[in-house]
């Protein structure tokens, strides 16, 4: 396994993979990886790419993106462990781990004298203003309304490291639900011609979703974070059983998380898992429950998808 840290030897690693005809899977991460990540590595190695007999040449990069955090006490303490996380790369069978620090990817915050903790683009200097992706209209609500400015981050790295490695396919986890519409409307709307690959939700034994930001939990707040799988695991039973009532299932859900007083809640939405439109009055088809709740500090996402029981 290769690890690169700059452009340079990227281009180079690249071009020799190219030169043999390889295809190439992204997995990108911003690292403190997991068995979450390794899922998705799995799926970018095992994934068959037209016309090629061998399985792509899978590139991780780790990259903890400053530009999409909208506030710099999460940016600050964002776990970073990249010994471990190169460790578990190597036995997962990546073959290119990309670890570039930010003026690699941001070589303007040189320019302007940009600080690692620099929360919003230019933020530091009024008279350079760098480019960037505008996220779609698929980053309007849920976490795009109350995270400003995190969406448009995410789509500038994504579309850099696209423009980097040119990969063929680029795997992402529906953990993000947003995320990966976001993403899948900016391939289609900017015709990246990058395949997306979406890979489930890994969850701990008991229910938790896998996520970097776990281990900032103290044991009250891994405990109080419990409540979100159960309730969206009883929301989806109560839909599969016949509830149907948008409005209710809110309530339901709201008020489960809400009461032991131990999680505040960001938003809970059930939304086309198309257009991420809200619904609203009786669901008729399936649609996806998402929900973002503070843990103590700690800011957790979750969703399910709701399946509507057949009407007799
Ligand atoms: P992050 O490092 O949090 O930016 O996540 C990198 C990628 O891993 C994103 O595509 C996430 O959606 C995905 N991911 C994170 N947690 C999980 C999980 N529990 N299950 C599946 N994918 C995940």
């Amino acid at each position: 396994m290769k690890v690169v840290r700059d452009r340079a030897s990227l281009r180079e690693a690249l071009a020799a993979v190219r030169r043999e005809g390889r295809g190439i899977a992204i997995v990108p991460t911003m690292g403190a990886l997991h068995d979450g990540h390794m899922s998705l590595v799995d799926l970018a190695r095992g994934s068959q790419l037209p016309g090629q007999a061998t399985s792509p040449f899978v590139v991780l990069t780790i990259f903890v993106n400053s530009i999409q955090f909208n506030n710099s006490a999460d940016l600050n303490r964002y776990p970073r462990t990249l010994e471990t996380d190169l460790a578990r790369c190597e036995v997962s069978g990546v073959d290119l781990v990309f670890a570039p620090d930010h003026e690699e990817i941001y070589p303007w915050s040189k320019q302007v004298g940009g600080a690692l903790t620099s929360v919003a683009l230019g933020a530091n200097d009024l008279s350079y203003q760098p480019s960037r992706i505008t996220a779609g209209s698929a980053s309007r609500g849920l976490c795009g309304a109350t995270r400003p400015g995190h969406f448009d981050g995410v789509t500038t790295v994504v579309g850099i490291l696209f423009q980097l490695i040119r990969p063929d396919i680029a795997v992402f986890g529906d953990k993000d639900f947003q995320q990966v519409r976001v993403i899948e409307q900016m391939v289609s709307d900017l015709h990246f011609g990058v395949e997306i690959v979406r890979a489930p939700i890994v969850r701990e034994q008991d229910g938790l979703a896998l996520s970097s930001r776990n281990v900032l939990l103290d044991a009250q707040g891994r405990y109080h974070a419990l409540y979100i799988p159960q309730t969206l695991r009883h929301a989806a039973e109560l839909v599969a059983g016949g509830e149907r009532d948008v409005t209710k299932l809110l309530s339901i859900v709201r008020d489960n998380l809400e009461r032991t007083g131990g999680l505040r809640v960001d938003y809970v939405e059930i939304v086309s898992p198309e257009t991420l439109e809200p619904a609203s009055g009786t669901l008729e088809s399936a649609a996806q429950l998402v929900v973002a709740a503070f843990a103590g500090e700690v800011r957790l996402i979750d969703n399910i998808r709701l399946e509507p029981a057949r009407r007799a």
